[in-house]
């Protein structure tokens, strides 16, 4: 964009962002969606997490709607923050690897990969409070069965919210922006995954089945991670066997419905 400057250059960063979002949501989207959703709708249960449930016609199609405002806004924040970013210094994003080295370029990628997750995992518990969930969150738990649409079809103060999270740990954490904007994308691409609805195992060893995600939104207060079960492991938020789990079961630790012990957690 080398001649751009000013609000030019603002509304340049912002329309990339916005397109090559918009692309990888509904070009990658639109890939799992029609090898599965289509070509193979008849054998849905070979496939399909929950092959009885199906979003209505109506659903869908005001999941994907508000999915691509949601992508919009997406480019016009992220679009913003690297405006700022490259005009006026505003991240703790380095561009050269000899400013620190590999050794530390590498660590830093992990600590910042465990920053986004922490702050997506406490974020998403807050939108679990009875008060967030009922006015903010509800919007993305429409769908008992998520489909790769659905992936960000959410309140767009949720979506601010997370957007704004995800962000954070770049403003203080010292991290090569080649790095951060990979972790980006593995959050993009692997969030799409892991709302499929597709029964899909990682190659990635620290990475949850796409079942734990599909879970939280059959089970709704239990399962907040983003992409590791870590963190609902310490709190105990994990889906376990043996709990009662629903809409107005709130906390993350479901209803003991009679048991003494706490059941082992489910595994993904
Ligand atoms: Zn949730
Ligand atoms: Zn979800």
């Amino acid at each position: 964009m080398g001649g751009l400057t000013g609000p030019s250059l603002w509304a340049a960063m912002v329309a990339v962002a916005a397109v090559g979002g918009l692309v990888i949501y509904f070009g990658y989207g639109t890939w799992l969606y029609y090898r599965h959703y289509v070509r193979r709708r008849d054998e849905a249960e070979a496939w399909k997490l929950q092959p009885k449930r199906w979003p209505s016609p109506a659903l869908h199609r005001w999941a994907i709607a508000v999915a691509a405002g949601n992508m919009a806004l997406g480019g016009l924040l992220s679009g913003t923050f690297a405006y700022f970013v490259v005009t006026r210094g505003f991240s703790a994003l380095y561009l050269d690897v000899d400013d620190y080295g590999w050794g530390y370029t590498l660590v830093s990628t992990v600590v910042v990969f465990m920053a986004i997750e922490a702050a997506a995992y406490y974020t998403h518990r807050l939108l679990h409070g009875r008060f967030m969930f009922k006015h903010v969150h509800q919007w993305h738990h429409r769908l008992v069965a998520p489909t790769p649409y659905s992936t960000v079809t959410m309140h767009p103060v949720e979506f601010t919210m997370l957007q704004c999270a995800a962000f954070l740990p770049a403003l203080v954490i010292p991290v090569h922006y080649v790095a951060f904007i990979g972790l980006l994308l593995y959050a993009l691409v692997f969030n799409l995954m892991d709302h499929s609805g597709i029964r899909i195992r990682h190659l990635l060893p620290w990475h949850s089945s796409s079942s734990f995600h599909d879970d939280h939104h059959l089970c709704f207060h239990c399962n907040y991670g983003q992409h590791i079960a870590l963190f609902d492991r310490l709190h105990g938020t994990h889906r376990r066997h043996g709990r009662r789990y629903g809409k107005d079961v709130f906390g993350g630790r479901g209803a003991a419905d009679g048991a003494a012990e706490p059941g082992a957690f489910v595994e993904y």
